[in-house]
């Protein structure tokens, strides 16, 4: 029985609609591109967010959204940024991950209380599920994702 889910476009965020089973399949033997823009869906690295494609992500996706909070003067953010990305490689699709630079746009850090970075958030269906502060390893970025129930 085949469940269509809306996954949205890390490229022009608009929202897809994906049968589950291809989300599924192994990673890199499905293409799945965007019906409107035509790049991936999924490109094998995080998602660059602003105030509004933010809240499309997070209250849209059926897939857990890991946004990354980080600012670009923090050492340790730019640090982690690398194995934030290769995370996004092993993850996906079944997680979508995201990054929000909180000096640019420092509402959405402020809605969600973010008090130190890099600091990574889960979303499942618009609600936090998780979180955890400190820049962290891509194995262990990965471990977390899965343990918090996002794979
Ligand atoms: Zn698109
Ligand atoms: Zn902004």
């Amino acid at each position: 029985m085949s469940e269509s889910l809306h996954i949205v476009c890390p490229h022009c965020h608009v929202t897809n609609r994906v049968a589950s089973e291809r989300l599924s399949a192994p990673p890199g033997t499905v293409q799945m591109d965007c019906g409107r823009c035509h790049r991936p869906l999924f490109a094998g690295e995080p998602a660059v967010l602003d105030e509004g494609s933010f809240v499309r992500h997070v209250e849209r996706s059926h897939i857990p959204v890991v946004v990354d909070f980080w600012a670009p003067w923090c050492g340790p953010c730019r640090t982690m940024a690398p194995a934030f990305a290769q995370a996004a490689r092993t993850l996906e699709p079944s997680v979508r991950l995201a990054k929000l630079d909180t000096e640019a746009h420092p509402a959405i850090g402020a809605r969600h209380a973010i008090r130190s970075i890099p600091t990574m958030v889960m979303f499942r269906q618009g609600r936090e599920v998780a979180r955890i502060s400190g820049a962290l390893g891509a194995a262990d970025i990965a471990r977390w994702v899965r343990t918090a129930g996002g794979a």
